[in-house]
């Protein structure tokens, strides 16, 4: 299996699906989102600055996340990266970060594709068995699909148009979506 990067608008399952992936290849998934709320636990500085970030629905900045990612990668060569980059400098930094680790494989692209509509609702749903202070309220909700769409959507473009990727309908079931996944990446890698 090759490493992978999964990117998708809040809601479309990346997370989902890069478990799946992890519990059948034995590939370590590198979760941002989860990595960050895992470090605002500790309150000194960093977590105080977290916290007020992304419980706000906002990115961290690009420095914080970059070197939160850099440890990752260097104790897990094979690896599924969900939540990063998400943005054309961290699309940078990582494909700087690529070249200068020739040991680590040009990772394939995965992008998970959802209507807002239900995207939003998928969260909502969340909101209700999840502690996740972003989850909670429509207003940040919203402010993180806004990002998203400013942010991400430059990246997934350039992916789409430059990058080895592999397009899924992220609105199907959850056994479909990993099904689709599993046909789609054996044809990308003949
Ligand atoms: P989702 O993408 O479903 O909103 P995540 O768990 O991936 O959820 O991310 C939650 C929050 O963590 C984001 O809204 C953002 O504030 C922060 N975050 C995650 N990855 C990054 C990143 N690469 N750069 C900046 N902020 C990030």
């Amino acid at each position: 299996m090759k490493n992978i990067i999964i990117l998708g608008a809040p809601g479309s399952g990346k997370g989902t699906l890069s478990k799946q992936i992890s519990d059948k290849y034995k590939h370590h998934h590198i979760s941002t989102g989860d990595l960050l709320r895992e470090r605002k636990k500790i309150q000194d500085e960093t977590g105080k600055l977290i916290s007020s970030l992304i419980d706000d629905g906002r990115f961290v900045p690009d420095d914080l996340i970059l070197k939160i990612i850099q440890e990752e990668m260097i104790k897990n060569p094979s690896f599924i990266l969900d939540g990063f980059p998400r943005n054309p400098q961290q699309m940078q930094m990582l494909s700087r970060m690529l070249e200068e680790n020739k040991k680590t494989e040009k990772p394939i692209v995965v992008i998970l594709q959802i209507g807002m509509k239900t995207a939003f609702e998928r969260i909502q749903n969340r909101a209700k068995s999840k502690d996740r202070e972003d989850d909670q309220s429509d207003i940040i909700l919203k402010k993180r699909m806004t990002e998203f769409m400013k942010k991400t959507l430059p990246v997934i473009n350039h992916y789409t148009k430059f990058s080895d990727s592999i397009i899924l309908d992220g609105s199907q079931n959850i056994d479909k979506v990993f099904e689709d996944f599993n046909l789609k990446y054996d044809e990308a890698i003949v």
